[in-house]
């Protein structure tokens, strides 16, 4: 194994008997080249934190991380989804049905997983004519200038997704991160929090005492989370990514574990400097839309992003630039104009 995907010990020391948080590194085949599960060790339960993609390679190196720690599938006691972005989401309903431990998960994120990939909660995956939410937002992508080569390519995108998440987790053995509840895990108690933005219905857990924060994929240390567009959803997606990252810097926290990447220790500053960073890029693209006008989203992706090599960074481009023309609309900076099937800017 390389290191890169080696289990290591973040809080906690090795022999004693208070909790401990293991970072459990597993692989993904893009840029960020993994993504982070985490084991919690406390009061008797084992608590495995995003689970990852459903495939071997994944299913391996939880093996591996297991054995590390001396434990098999079924020590682990619950099973936590902090938002519904494949990487995060995939592997829950196999590890449910492996460990018979209950999954905790937002039902805002049970409901997207299955507009994105199907109602199935068997091994079968839902026919894919039947899955509404991919073909919505292919519309939606062409009604902001995305050409009919490129629709094609992020259905085959999005459909390549459907076996990394199946099976679902089954309803009758999900409990509900409810925001603002408080929740037991590993002896402690963890208040949830709304972490939406990146992801609808993504929750975080924070520990007062010891201001530890499992803060998923809402607060990264070294790359701005991407803001996710979805069809009758969030109309203003970035307007709650940073609403709720203004209410997540005043909680007091000493270490974050992220989904990505090491663990954060700048919590206050860190969330400073993707507030300012959405804020250049507002003024950015507003600058943009005044010089191209009337324009669509799709011609003003290059114009700001010059690297795209995959259809993923395509993706996020893509609904990270839709994403910022919304807001700017809600605030009444540009307005936007609907001619037939397409949307123009001004
Ligand atoms: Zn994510």
């Amino acid at each position: 194994m390389t290191k890169l995907l080696e289990a290591i010990l973040i809080e906690g020391i090795e022999s004693g008997n208070d909790v401990q948080i293991w970072r459990c590194p597993l692989p993904l085949p893009n840029a960020l080249r993994a993504v982070n599960g985490y084991l919690m060790r406390g009061g008797g339960e084992v608590v495995a934190i995003d689970p990852g993609f459903h495939n071997e390679e994944t299913i391996g190196t939880w093996e591996r991380h297991l054995a590390k720690l001396s434990l098999r599938w079924e020590d682990i006691t619950s099973i936590v989804v902090t938002h519904y972005h494949p990487d995060h989401c995939g592997l829950a309903g196999w590890m449910q049905r492996k460990t018979k431990a209950p999954v905790w998960i937002s039902q805002e994120t049970r409901n997207i997983m299955k507009n994105m990939w199907g109602v199935s909660e068997e091994f079968t995956p839902t026919p894919w004519e039947q899955v509404t939410m991919p073909t919505e937002l292919s519309i939606l992508f062409s009604e902001h200038g995305m050409p009919d080569s490129w629709g094609i390519r992020m259905m085959e995108h999005f459909h390549s997704f459907q076996e990394l998440v199946t099976p679902q987790p089954i309803k009758a053995h999900c409990l509900d991160l409810v925001v603002g509840a408080k929740i037991e895990l590993a002896g402690l108690a963890w208040s949830v929090l709304k972490a939406e933005g990146h992801a609808s219905g993504q929750r975080m857990l924070w520990q007062a005492e010891r201001g530890w924060m499992f803060c998923a994929d809402h607060v990264l240390p070294d790359i701005s989370p991407n803001i996710s567009v979805l069809v009758n959803e969030d109309a203003n997606p970035l307007e709650t990514y940073m609403q709720d990252l203004q209410a997540a810097q005043h909680f007091q926290v000493k270490r974050a574990f992220p989904g990505h990447r090491g663990v954060i220790t700048r919590w206050e500053q860190r969330i400073q400097e993707l507030l300012d960073h959405h804020e250049m890029r507002l003024e950015q693209i507003s600058r943009l839309v005044r010089e191209c006008a009337p324009v669509q989203a799709w011609t003003l992706v290059p114009k700001l992003y010059n690297k795209i090599e995959t259809d993923q960074q395509m993706r996020f481009a893509f609904a990270e630039m839709i994403a910022h023309l919304w807001y700017l609309e809600c605030e009444g900076t540009i307005f936007s104009e609907r001619k037939e099937a397409s949307i123009w800017f001004s």
